[in-house]
């Protein structure tokens, strides 16, 4: 019987029982050992990867705002839907109409939280929405978004995809300073924030709030009279700006303006603050441009596929990533298959470049949703049956090549490999579209905690043994940028080099990440003043 740490538990957890090579014992970090237990790990993260039955790095949230259209808050309850995958917890629209806020919000998919009455209510010309997946604070309403609060420079709405790297601190003088909080989320300090600030109008309090935050954020405010549109100097997370027949809108992806017919304008660039009211459209500070830490695993992962995100294409940057594996990472086979439906790019990248044929050996059921089991030994192992299945008919007797776009805990991979060899496959090459993640984010990402990363306490080798594969090989650092066209300074890597772009310890805080090598953390937020606003 194997043990893994579980965030949020800290009893043992029993591990997998299949079993084919032999047992291989994970090495565990003390969970003292791992930054996010040195004074940076969330408030009420939760085991949610494994109540999922899967076993990813998770989205973050995705937001979409429209500003001077008739149907802003049914325009923005299709741009959250296309956005779906950004955030299945919660969702909700605030909604402006004669300089009045109207919310709401709920918890849930966005097709659930909202119908046609609740739409009714949410009138007016602009309006800001919101899909949540919890990576700071609670799955619990409390924290759903968009967040509301009536200042003294009036109403003020907000939704937000990111993480705060000082949101303890901000909370701790808060709190200090009096301040009762509804949730745990970080969004909400922003509130009690520009409630604080000085500043006659709500943009000066939003510039003064934001001059005291560090940390990933793509954030929109509503305010009586516009929408504020804000990247943070690095650009973590994606923002784009959209126009609809002379309408502003704002999305995280471009999947969400090709919904609502809009076209892509540009990325509101990193540092930058938009607004858009009845008088026009436009940019009312700009941070001078430095390095950027766009977030390259929304290119692997995260986006959609048929998103445009950081001015590149999701689905063709994932073929390229499956291509360049081919070549670092060949195999002996007889047929490629795709983990679905993350994999499919590059298994076909994988398949195009190696000339061995692509086929779907793996059926992925798409009314399964989230199952919220409990990982309980007895129900744990149908997590990823519930998902997947094998094509007995296109995998026996064959060596088979899986591609995935990477290895978390390895449980899945465990499964999915024991899955395709029992349907019949001779051989089983495990291959992943990304160097091994070896660190935690803390950028807006649900990641475990660094003890449960297999590959931050693992060979390839014992990786490889541990799923069961014949062999296993993943992309390269220097394969993932050439293959994203990553240009130097431009892209955050961290999860897989742990060379962290914004500062985790509060100034002359120490970050331990005991056994293993120092987290890197480099502070180029204060390059220049950059993340000082
Ligand atoms: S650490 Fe990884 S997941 Fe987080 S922002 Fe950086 S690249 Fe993205």
């Amino acid at each position: 019987m194997f043990y893994s740490g579980c965030p949020g538990t800290y009893g043992p957890v029993p591990f997998d029982p299949f079993e084919r090579s032999g047992p291989l014992k994970l090495n565990v970090l003390p969970r003292s050992a791992d930054p996010g237990e040195a004074g940076f790990a969330r408030a009420g993260r939760r085991p949610q990867a494994v109540a999922d039955g899967d076993d990813k790095f998770h989205d973050e949230c995705g937001v979409f705002g429209i500003f001077g259209h008739a149907e802003a808050s049914h325009l923005t309850y299709l741009g959250i839907h296309a956005l779906q995958h950004r955030g299945q917890e919660s969702a909700g629209i605030a909604s402006l109409e004669n300089g009045e806020i109207s919310l709401h919000k709920g918890m849930g998919l966005v097709g659930d939280v909202f119908d046609a009455g609740t739409l009714q209510k949410l009138g007016g010309h602009a309006a800001i929405g919101h899909t949540r997946y919890s990576t700071a604070g609670q799955s619990r309403i409390e924290n759903a978004q968009p967040f509301f609060f009536k200042s003294a420079v009036g109403p003020i709405a907000v939704a937000h995809n990111g993480n705060l790297v000082n949101a303890e601190e901000i909370r701790s003088d808060l709190e200090a300073q009096g301040a009762i909080f509804q949730g745990s989320s970080d969004t909400e300090l922003l509130l009690h924030l520009i409630a604080r600030e000085k500043g006659s109008t709500p943009l000066e309090r939003i510039q003064a709030a934001l001059s005291k935050v560090r940390g990933a954020y793509s954030l929109l405010f509503l305010t009586e009279d516009s929408i504020v549109a804000v990247r943070d100097p690095l650009g973590f997370r994606p923002l784009l700006v959209g126009n609809l027949r002379g309408k502003t809108v704002f999305a995280s992806e471009s999947c969400a303006l090709d919904l609502v017919e809009a076209e892509v304008v540009r990325e509101v660039e990193p540092g930058e603050m938009v607004v858009v009211d009845e008088k026009s459209l436009r940019t009312v500070q700009r941070i001078p441009p430095q390095r950027r830490a766009q977030c390259i695993f929304e290119l692997v992962y995260f986006a959609r596929p048929d998103s445009q995100v950081f001015g590149r294409n999701v689905y063709r940057t994932r073929k390229d990533l499956g291509k360049q594996l081919a070549i670092e990472q060949p195999a002996e086979a007889d047929i490629v298959i795709p983990v679905p439906d993350s994999g499919v790019p590059a298994a076909l990248g994988y398949s195009e470049q190696s000339g061995i044929p692509y086929d779907m050996g793996l059926i992925r059921s798409h009314y399964v949703g989230r199952t919220f089991i409990e990982p309980s030994q007895s129900i744990r192992h149908f997590g990823v049956k519930l998902k997947l299945n094998p094509v007995r008919h296109v995998v026996k007797g064959k060596r088979v090549v899986i591609v995935d776009d990477s290895i978390v805990r390895g449980t899945t991979s465990r499964k999915i490999v024991k899955m395709v060899r029992d349907a019949g496959a001779r051989e089983v090459h495990l291959r992943i579209s990304a160097p091994p993640t070896r660190w935690p984010c803390y950028y807006g990402i649900d990641t475990p905690v660094r003890s449960e990363l297999i590959a931050a306490t693992h060979t390839e080798d014992e990786i490889a043994r541990y799923v069961t594969a014949d062999s296993i090989g993943y992309l390269s650092e220097k394969g993932l940028h050439e293959a994203v066209r990553a240009e130097p300074r431009s892209f955050c890597d961290a999860c897989f080099t742990g060379e962290y772009l914004v500062q985790l310890a509060p100034p002359g805080g120490a970050v331990s990440a005991g056994d293993g090598p120092e987290p890197k953390a480099k502070a180029y937020e204060s390059e220049g003043g950059a993340a000082d606003r």
